[in-house]
């Protein structure tokens, strides 16, 4: 995957205040504040500052955490992990593409994966799919 790298500056032109906090510093949005929470339409997550696709629709439920989550990445190399320093411990989940921060990975997710990628709703763009 051809990788895109641009200075903060250059994000800052290109993403909203809040987006760029959250997808190039690394912090949270609130929980129960994302637009894409309860979104239940067919279609597919895309990273917000790239487009790279990230999630389906098909694997999205409700976790009760108030972040949209997942139990499975679009494809293998959509997403990169990396663990984070610090107590908790936990599995950072960062795009593939360009870096940015989407959220974090927990093991309480549903079968078949198991996997819960606990994502920040700024992070994501969705795209409808059109028709059936
Ligand atoms: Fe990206």
């Amino acid at each position: 995957m051809e990788k895109i790298k641009k200075s903060n500056n250059e994000w800052k032109t290109i993403l909203a205040p809040e987006q760029f906090r959250i997808l190039r510093e690394k912090n949270t949005e609130a929980p129960f504040t994302g637009k894409l929470l309860y979104n239940k339409k067919k279609g597919l997550y895309v990273c917000a500052a790239c487009g790279n696709k990230l999630f389906r629709s098909n694997t999205k439920y409700e976790s009760g955490t108030g972040w949209p989550s997942f139990w499975d990445t679009y494809s293998k190399s959509s997403v990169v992990l990396k663990k984070e320093t610090g107590p908790m411990g936990r599995i950072e989940v960062m795009c593939n593409r360009c870096g940015s921060h989407l959220g974090h990975v927990f093991d309480d997710g549903p079968k078949p994966t198991g996997k819960h990628y606990c994502i920040n709703s700024a992070s994501l763009v969705f795209n409808e799919k059109k028709g059936k």
